[in-house]
């Protein structure tokens, strides 16, 4: 896995306004790990103790946010919704404008 400040990194499957939720690979079932977002639907890594019990993640791990990250809710069965896509959209290039440029330098 990519490292981040000697951290794996973990690209997110969407944020919204509570959460930051990523596919985890290290399951035999499909399985996704919900962190809190604060709110926050900007482009950015961020550091989180572990919700995975699988040697690789333990650990901790940094959520990689970015462009290609989906602003939505998930569904009962994790799936991705498309209601309140647009305004979470809208939300995420108000917060991004006044945050701005996506300023990760990669390792
Ligand atoms: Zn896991």
């Amino acid at each position: 896995m990519k490292l981040y400040k000697n951290f794996p990194i973990v690209e997110a499957h969407v944020v919204n306004l509570n959460n930051i939720i990523f596919k985890c690979p290290f399951h035999k079932k499909k399985t996704f790990h919900y962190h809190g977002s604060c709110g926050d639907l900007t482009n950015r890594r961020t550091h989180r103790g572990s919700h995975c019990p699988s040697k690789e993640l333990k650990q901790g791990y940094y959520l990689e946010i970015n462009q290609k990250t989906t602003r939505a809710y998930l569904g009962s069965i994790n799936q991705i919704l498309k209601r309140d896509q647009q305004l979470l959209n809208q939300l995420w290039i108000q917060q991004q404008n006044i945050k701005g440029t996506y300023d990760i330098i990669e390792n």
